[in-house]
């Protein structure tokens, strides 16, 4: 059922707490046939076979992760489980399962609630995971989610983020900064409707950055594509919190320094010209802003022809030795010292 604007809305708390979970797991499907046994009973029963299993768990937290006045609920469920999904491609694995536990307060709807687990939905769709369940509670105050994922992969092909060799190239998947543009955007606008609730913003031009803020993909087809060019990256991140963070967690894990080079890195037009718009610096977007959910990857230079001329990757510099550092490469050929949030020029 979707919202309808002449329905009163239904409260939860007349359902009661089984009801609520019935009511918002019946319609989901079992896809997998690891699942055994799914939502109903005090467990779900996986059977993993020879695969390792990985597992990672993300909470959300209203007003912390998430704003409702600009995201819509069945966006919010899609992201709490992207979020996820993108940890396990992480790990070079392939996402299986999913749980999902949800505080709320008696301010939400069942209305919302079914919105949220409808993109929950779509996520499962896409990504070909059972949620085979979870925990609902009630809160005082405020919506927060939680959400565990599982995934397998064969021994052989599991990546750490500690794996990488000198010299090695430096690779990610996509482009970036388009989230944090889309944040700005979409907080501007919301600013702006405080003030003036008549006010209409036009947000074509920004629809591909605000789509990378509300509906972004993780990139299980960058694991599946990595596979068949028989590539296996020697270390693998996700670009949860900016470029920067992410390569300093490769050169601490892996004992390296990193060079990256500033005009390799992948920017969206739309994404330089909201920076102009925000007087910000798309190198400063790209390295400080997160949410992007590509992955940062390091590969033997030896397969460099493998990846070479695909368009979702890009080479944007290489591992180096621990005593020369975290740099970026400017433009003009000066060298900045990467930091957990941008750069520092010397
Ligand atoms: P218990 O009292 O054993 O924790 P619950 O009543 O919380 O059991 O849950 C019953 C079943 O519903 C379990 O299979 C649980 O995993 C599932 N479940 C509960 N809440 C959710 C939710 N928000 N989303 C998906 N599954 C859920
Ligand atoms: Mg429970």
């Amino acid at each position: 059922m979707t919202e309808d604007k002449n329905q009163p809305l239904r409260s939860i708390e007349e359902l009661g707490e089984f009801a609520l979970i019935d009511h918002l797991t019946a319609h989901f499907e079992t896809r997998r046939s690891e699942t055994l046994k799914s939502i109903g009973d005090d467990a779900a029963l996986l059977d993993m076979g020879d695969k390792k299993t990985v597992l990672s768990t993300d909470m959300l937290v209203e007003g912390i992760h998430f704003n409702l006045s600009y995201m819509p609920m069945r966006h919010l469920g899609y992201k709490s489980v992207v979020v996820n999904v993108s940890d396990i491609c992480a790990m070079n694995a392939r996402p299986t399962h999913i749980t999902v536990s949800i505080s709320v307060s008696n301010r939400f709807s069942l209305e919302a609630l079914e919105e949220f687990y409808r993109g929950v939905n779509d996520a499962c769709a896409h990504y070909k995971v059972d949620l085979v369940g979870g925990d609902t509670t009630a809160s005082l105050k405020g919506m927060t989610i939680s959400v565990t994922a599982i995934g397998s992969v064969s021994e052989d092909r599991v990546v750490y983020r500690s794996g990488a060799q000198e010299n090695d190239l430096v690779v990610v998947s996509g482009d970036l900064g388009g989230a944090y543009l889309g944040f700005q955007v979409l907080e501007r606008e919301r600013q702006v409707f405080e003030v003036n609730p008549q006010h209409e913003p036009d947000l074509d031009p920004y629809h591909y950055i605000i789509q990378r803020q509300l509906k972004p993909e993780a990139r299980l087809d960058m694991v599946e594509l990595l596979e068949a060019l028989e590539v296996r990256p020697s270390a693998m991140i996700d670009i949860s919190d900016g470029l920067s963070s992410e390569a300093l967690h490769l050169c601490k894990q892996s004992n390296l320094g990193i060079a990256l080079y500033e005009e390799k890195l992948p920017i969206d037009p739309t994404v330089i010209s909201a920076c102009d718009e925000f007087n910000l610096n798309p190198t400063v977007a790209v390295l400080s802003g997160g949410e992007d959910y590509e992955l940062l990857f390091t590969i033997r230079q030896d397969d460099f022809l493998k990846i070479k001329g695909n368009p979702n990757l890009t080479v944007i510099g290489h591992m180096t030795e621990k005593t020369s550092g975290a740099q970026l490469v400017l433009r003009s050929g000066e060298l900045a010292e990467l930091k957990a949030q941008g750069w520092t020029s010397f």
